[in-house]
Parts: structure tokens; sequence; C-alpha cells
């Protein structure tokens, strides 16, 4: 479903419907950065110059809890965002910080990890951390 399907669906739960909204959620559906809250803002506000980052995380909020948007959280770093809410996992370049898809076999364990442990587990996440190819390039010049 595209940006304009996903807002007229949440306006039938009484979610208003703003051209604001409508351009966070193109770029987050649209961009394979998985942008912070920052870099959305600084790309929404090349077209709506008023909008303001209050604005950015009330709309990540209301797609977070609807369920159409990941929170990716890093600690004390900034979250990243992103457009695609089934679980999948990513790949973390611990020198720049860039955050990739990697599109495998998801981990069926949940059920086992609920059986052997008593919590109820919801769901899991996983990352892989190392070097991008572009830093990796780096990396053989110096
Ligand atoms: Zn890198
Ligand atoms: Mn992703």
């Amino acid at each position: 479903m595209d940006a304009i399907g996903i807002l007229k669906q949440l306006k039938d739960k009484g979610v208003r419907f703003t051209p604001q909204r409508q351009a966070i959620l193109e770029f987050l559906l649209e961009t394979q950065s998985h942008p912070t809250a920052d870099e959305i803002y600084h790309h929404v506000k090349a077209k709506f110059p008023g909008v303001s980052l209050g604005t950015i995380y009330n709309t990540l909020n209301m797609l977070k809890e609807h369920g159409h948007l990941l929170e990716l959280s890093y600690g004390d770093m900034a979250s990243r965002f992103d457009g695609n809410p089934k679980n999948h996992y990513h790949i973390v370049c611990s020198k720049c910080g860039k955050v990739a898809d990697f599109h495998g076999p998801l981990i069926e364990m949940d059920q086992e990890v609920t059986e052997k442990s008593g919590f109820l587990i919801l769901g899991h996440r996983m990352e892989f951390y190392g070097i991008c190819p572009e830093c990796c390039k780096g990396e053989k010049l110096n």
C-alpha cells in the first residue's frame, strides 16, 4: 500500500490526514536509508518549510502505534525509522552508522523461547554489525 492508501485507512480510524504526514510517510516508504527523525525533518522541510520537528515525532509515534513503522533504537544514539513494519534484519556499519536491510530467512525461535523462558515472546530483533562496502574501500586506501 502507498502512503495515501495507508493514511486513508488511518483516517477511517480518526487519524488526521495532512500533506505533511503524507510527505513523511512517502519518504519512509521510498528510502532505503532508515533515517533518523532529524533526517526526516530536513527532507520534509524542503517541501514544507513550515513543518516542525514536533509534527515529525507526532507522526512517527502515530504510525508506529498503528503498526506502519519500525523504530530501531540504538541506546543513546538517535532512533532510525523504517517504513517496512514487517520483521526483517539489519546490518549496521560500525564506521559510518549506515543501516542496511538484510532479507534472509527469519529465525523461528519465538515459540521455543516462550516455552523455555516463561516470557510470552512478542517478537525479536536481530542486528549484524560490520563495515559497509564503502567504508571497506576507505580502509584499503589508508
Ligand atoms: Zn560504512
Ligand atoms: Mn529495514
